[in-house]
């Protein structure tokens, strides 16, 4: 069961350089994760704890995960990763001990860089209703919030949680020394998704008419994720047309069929 739901990688091939327009944001993850593992001394002589656990919170496709796995890059820790709705759904009555073998992996393999994926199934508002699975929920999250409060000296182990549904989370996991830091990630403005088609068009064959400040402009309210699937699917469109180099249409083709895609995907969750 462990191998299914816990995500482990030595050395993830994330690095900051990856990620565009999330600069105050990379700045306090490194503040908050990577200077307490790189430098625990700085800390002690200053005599202040690091923060326990950091939470990333925004829309989806935004780069969480990828700031956690960079984060792990940068200080070679490794990186293990669980999502919280896996947790409680797949492996009914699991969850607790789930959240004990997560602990314990980590302590093997230290240092490192845990991260729990969509912390909202576990640590949702209590709910009026107190049918058996929600019993379930609890006992896991009451195993996570003993986990990290019994974590005396976590200097090689450092916690990262993410959300999309800020607003659902229950309060007692953002109390002192649990996620006590809470980190926005938004979705980019035009000038980041520059930087974003920039980065992933990197390996790309690009023609000469291609304006990526302009396709920014135009990709209004792309999320990180949308930025990279028009990239990928420009590329399909100048295969399709038996073509080798990527133009300006390609990308406008590509967005218009990934915003259909993301309309069709809005209507099917109403
Ligand atoms: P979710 O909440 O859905 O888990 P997330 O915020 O964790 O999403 P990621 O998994 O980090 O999002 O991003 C998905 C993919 O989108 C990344 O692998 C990357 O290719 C691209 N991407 C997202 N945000 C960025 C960004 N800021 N810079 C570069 N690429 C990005």
């Amino acid at each position: 069961v462990r191998a299914r739901v816990m995500e482990v990688t030595e050395s993830p091939d994330v690095s900051y350089e990856d990620i565009g327009g999330l600069e105050e944001q990379m700045q306090e993850v490194r503040e908050t994760v990577e200077m307490p593992l790189k430098k625990p001394d700085m800390f002690k002589d200053v005599g202040i704890d690091p923060p326990s656990g950091v939470l990333l919170y925004g829309p989806p496709g935004t780069g969480k995960t990828m700031l956690a796995k960079a984060v792990a890059n940068q200080t070679d820790a490794t990186f293990i990763k669980m999502a919280g709705s896996e947790l409680v759904h797949k492996f009914i009555g699991e969850g607790a001990k789930l959240v004990r073998d997560l602990f314990e992996v980590a302590r093997e393999h230290e240092p490192a860089v845990i991260f729990i994926d969509e912390i909202d199934a576990i640590a949702s508002k209590r709910t009026e209703s107190k049918t058996s699975g929600d019993a379930e929920v609890q006992r896991t999250m009451m195993q996570l919030l003993s986990e990290m409060d019994g974590f005396e000296d976590r200097g090689e182990i450092r916690i990262i949680a993410a959300t999309n549904r800020f607003d659902m989370l229950d309060r007692a996991i953002l109390r002192p020394g649990r996620f006590d830091r809470l980190i926005e990630v938004p979705k980019p403005n035009a000038e980041g998704r520059e930087i974003i088609f920039q980065i992933h068009t990197r390996n790309m064959n690009v023609a000469d008419d291609v304006e990526f400040e302009e396709l920014a402009a135009e990709a209004e309210n792309a999320s990180g994720a949308d930025v990279k699937a028009i990239c990928t699917e420009a590329g399909m469109f100048a295969i399709r047309d038996e073509r080798t180099e990527i133009r300006m249409e390609d990308f406008r083709n590509a967005w218009e069929k990934i915003q259909a895609e993301n309309e069709d995907e809005e209507v099917s969750k109403t």
